[in-house]
């Protein structure tokens, strides 16, 4: 348990709009009750008059980030990463698929809580997380996420064309709308709304309109969230095309069953025509972009200026096994990387700067998750979601030679974006809970 309140000293970086950065080199932030008390310079804050004197963690040359927020990724996947080389399709069928049978009984119950181990550790504050398609690999997964003290939206995987269960196929759309509710009444908003559910139809080729229409009945009726994979690949799209003709496009399909709401996050997004953003915009559905896992199987590159320009909430997501890794920060690299490749071809596009690929990872993950009034920036009264990273060990010679007084708050970002991961990570903090410390990094004095 952390002392309550509490200092932290180091150098705060925050975005809180698309292209705005805030920082205070010298800066620490005073929690109390697991909520961000006060922010500012160390100096002032240390002298402050207080009712009594608080304790601090001098973490010097560390910097202190909002806790990065992971909008898309998959729990039974995570063994499988960096496995085929195939398009999405041919991947799910002969990469996925069997590992995601597997992922029930003593095998989700082992790996569940190393996953979330692993999600700490890498900074992440926030995921939003598909479990496979049993109930008790998503209730393994809650309990996993309860302990590891994160914020996490997670939903046990919805298919009922083409699964990989063993029940009969009448059978899979009943089974599946009936464990969906009974894990939702169980685990939305527990936690005190630490944790909350998400119905998570798997995407259009493995959905029946009725299992994709009763999804959205039963968010709504719960108040819980939605998710699903959109427009990632061609085949998929030519699959969705033939399954769905009536449907004017991939959006249509889950428009016309209610899927597009302010509390769906579409994974992907890749092969959009105008009409589809328009839709997703005025439905004010969200969108996770997944960099690292387009690169991967060669999906496609995100046309982040047209959503952004619709005004559609975006966040970026991890997709594990698709991505290779829960680091955020690679995924903020390679979200960079997918927009120079694009003004390779158009040199008319924008320019991306880390500051940017950051908001996505912090800010706009929240604003995409309807979360933007709790998390995602170093605002006072917001939730003590926090990281802390180890500065010095991005640099190529470490602690000796560190002249990280040369370096812009832009040029750290660009230091954690390109260099960072989980060995830079000293602490991971969720509601002013240390859910994550390196070894070796002391406790408070
Ligand atoms: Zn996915």
């Amino acid at each position: 348990m952390s002392p309550n309140p509490f200092g932290i000293r180091g150098y705060l970086i925050d975005a809180p709009a698309y292209g705005s950065l805030r920082s205070h080199p010298d800066g620490a932030i005073v929690i109390a009750d697991g909520k961000i008390a006060e922010v500012g310079a160390y100096d002032d804050l240390r002298k402050r008059q207080r009712p009594a004197p608080i304790r601090w963690f001098d973490r010097g040359t560390a910097a202190i980030f909002p806790g990065l927020i992971d909008c898309h990724t998959h729990l039974p996947q995570y063994s499988a990463v960096a496995r085929g080389e195939s398009q999405l399709l041919p991947w799910l069928r002969e990469n996925i698929f069997p590992v995601e049978r597997e992922f029930t009984g003593p095998r989700a119950r082992q790996e569940a809580p190393l996953f979330f181990q692993e999600v700490a550790r890498n900074g992440t504050t926030t995921a939003m997380v598909y479990a496979a398609i049993y109930e008790d690999s998503c209730e393994v997964g809650f309990e996993a996420a309860e302990k590891s003290g994160l914020r996490v939206i997670l939903g046990k995987m919805m298919m009922d064309l083409g699964s990989y269960g063993q029940l009969q196929p009448k059978k899979i759309l009943s089974v599946s709308l009936i464990e969906s509710e009974r894990l939702c009444r169980k685990w939305h908003g527990a936690a005190e709304g630490r944790l909350e559910y998400a119905f998570s139809p798997r995407f259009a080729v493995t959905c029946s309109e009725k299992l994709m229409r009763s999804a959205a009945e039963m968010a709504q009726r719960f108040g819980a969230y939605l998710q699903t994979h959109l427009a990632e690949n061609a085949e998929e799209i030519e699959k969705v095309h033939h399954l769905h003709m009536a449907a004017r496009d991939y959006t249509d399909v889950y428009e016309k069953c209610g899927l597009l709401t302010p509390k769906t996050m579409l994974g992907h997004c890749i092969h959009l025509h105008a009409r589809e953003i328009d839709a997703i915009a005025a439905a004010q559905a969200n969108v996770a972009h997944c960099p690292t896992s387009n690169l991967f199987l060669g999906s496609g590159l995100f046309k982040l200026d047209r959503l952004l320009n619709a005004g559609i909430a975006i966040g970026l997501g991890s997709d594990v096994a698709a991505g290779p890794e829960l680091n955020m920060w690679q995924v903020m690299r390679s979200a960079l990387a997918v927009q120079k490749a694009r003004a390779m071809i158009e040199p008319h596009l924008p320019r991306m700067r880390p500051s940017e690929a950051f908001y996505l990872a912090t800010s706009g993950g929240a604003r995409a998750l309807g979360k933007s009034a709790s998390i995602g920036s170093l605002d006072v009264g917001k939730e003590a979601d926090l990281l802390v990273v180890d500065l010095p060990a991005l640099l190529p010679y470490g602690k000796i030679g560190a002249r990280l007084d040369d370096l812009s708050t832009e040029d750290i970002l660009a230091l954690c974006i390109y260099r960072g991961g989980p060995h830079a990570t000293l602490e991971t903090y969720v509601r002013g809970n240390c859910v994550y410390r390196a070894p070796g990094c002391p406790d408070p004095e």
